[in-house]
């Protein structure tokens, strides 16, 4: 391994998401449980499940054998030109039956980015299928986080996705986040909040024109944006002016699909009806890269009328539903369905929220957020925030570090022993910075 400077230069690896004149990287070796383990012998628990993602924790027997499994049934296979491999179409059939309605197909990709790069491309799609044509723009909220590829960084609304890439996109149109705590006027309820953000998007549209827009793109709550869970009120407001002005709701479901919330879906959480919906991450409990776009009947319709017209459906990628992630996500759903898992998350949830209550009266706490086992510790200033994550690393748990927010989403195999050692070092790390 070459570190900095063995050839005079930087590290062999550019790392995602990192300063690269920050120090080396903690290289973790492997996982067992909800904890990894790094090449010096130090123990971590992973208080976000990685990246919101390893639902199962790091070494679960059952997803490994599925793999190896699928590896020697059927290694690699695609869905192109009239041929599936039949584990995909498994896995599609069985999706379609989980979630909500109106979602009746699903169309699989790789990656979350890929995920919502393909949601865009068949909501416009969409819109020329049914002779609007000129609706091919979207709408995406400040905040957000909807992946790294050219079209869902342009609707992430983080900017320091854009510095640098020459993003945003014309074709983005961009709205206020639904962050009560730090966005509402001295006094505003959450609900007048939700109206307000309403009015705004409403605003927003007639001034650049309803027809131009295809669809608007949101995660049920945010996560890469800081844990915002959706104010009182406030779906239920957006749902109505987007159904309004005829443009599609995409939900994002890619932190909180399967589970996270406690219920299978976000949108089951918030009362979402969403035309399309993006998933990745706890599909496969991240065990192997797997993503999915499901679309409703009416859009399924319409699509294979035009694809047909045009003698195909001229999108997808070389392993899009790869036959081996669609054994793991079948495997994973298995799993999911024997633990009962909106009841199990609920359970550890209310587990967590007893332990999160404890933090409400201490200095510099500013809110406590959760849903599931979604939750944010937000602190009133970043550089208290950035000092507890620090610390609380050194005491051997990690925690996501989101400007002023603290973010804890553990696997859903955590025991309430883990979340108390969880949040026994998050009070610990709040005493040693205090
Ligand atoms: N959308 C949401 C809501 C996400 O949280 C993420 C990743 O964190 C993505 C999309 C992108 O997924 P990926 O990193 O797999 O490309």
């Amino acid at each position: 391994m070459l570190d900095a400077g063995a050839k005079g230069g930087p590290m062999s690896q550019l790392y995602p998401f990192t300063d690269p004149q920050a120090a080396a990287p903690r290289r973790i070796v492997s996982g067992h449980g909800i904890r990894v383990r790094d090449d010096q012998g130090r123990e971590f628990i992973d208080a976000v499940a990685a990246l919101w993602c390893a639902s199962l924790g790091f070494d679960d027997a059952r997803l490994r054998r599925a793999a190896s499994e699928q590896m020697a049934e059927l290694a690699y296979y695609h869905s192109f030109m009239g041929r599936t491999p039949a584990v995909t179409e498994r896995l599609a059939d069985r999706l379609v039956a989980r979630l909500p309605a109106p979602l009746s197909q699903v169309f699989f990709a790789t990656s979350g980015s890929e995920a919502v790069e393909s949601a865009a491309k068949i909501a416009r799609y969409y819109q020329s299928a049914r002779g609007r044509p000129d609706k091919m723009r979207f709408i995406a909220r400040e905040g957000a986080y909807h992946g790294s590829g050219q079209m869902s960084a342009a609707l992430t609304g983080l900017s320091y996705c854009h510095t640098g890439f020459g993003l945003p996109l014309p074709a983005v149109l961009r709205t206020g986040r639904p962050h009560h705590f730090r966005d509402a006027e001295p006094g505003e309820s959450e609900i007048a909040f939700s109206k307000r953000r309403a009015r705004e998007l409403d605003a927003l549209i007639r001034a650049e024109d309803a027809g131009t827009i295809a669809a608007f793109i949101g995660e049920p709550a945010m996560g890469a944006g800081g844990v915002i869970l959706p104010p009182e009120g406030y779906w239920a407001e957006i749902q109505e002016v987007l159904a309004r002005h005829d443009i599609l709701l995409i939900a994002d479901e890619i932190i909180t699909g399967f589970g996270r919330t406690g219920e299978w879906f976000g949108c089951e959480t918030w009362g979402i009806r969403p035309d399309m919906m993006t998933l990745a991450k706890q599909l496969t409990a991240s065990y192997f890269p797997l993503s999915a776009v499901a679309i409703s009947g009416e859009m399924a319709r319409a699509i294979g009328g035009f694809a047909h017209q045009h003698g195909t459906f001229g999108h997808g990628f070389t392993y899009g539903g790869h036959p081996v992630g669609s054994a793991v996500a079948l495997e994973t759903l298995d799993i999911y369905e024997e633990m009962d898992l909106p009841a199990q998350v609920a359970r550890l949830g209310a587990h967590l929220g007893r332990r999160l209550a404890r933090l409400a009266d201490r200095p510099g706490i500013g809110q406590l957020r959760r849903q599931g086992l979604l939750a944010a510790v937000e602190m009133t200033r970043a550089e208290d925030a950035a000092r507890v994550a620090a610390e609380a690393e050194q005491r051997g748990v990690f925690f996501r570090l989101i400007g002023p927010v603290l973010a804890i989403a553990p696997p859903y195999v955590a025991t309430p022993e883990d979340l108390d050692a969880i949040m026994d070092v998050m009070e610990a790390a709040l005493d040693a910075c205090a």
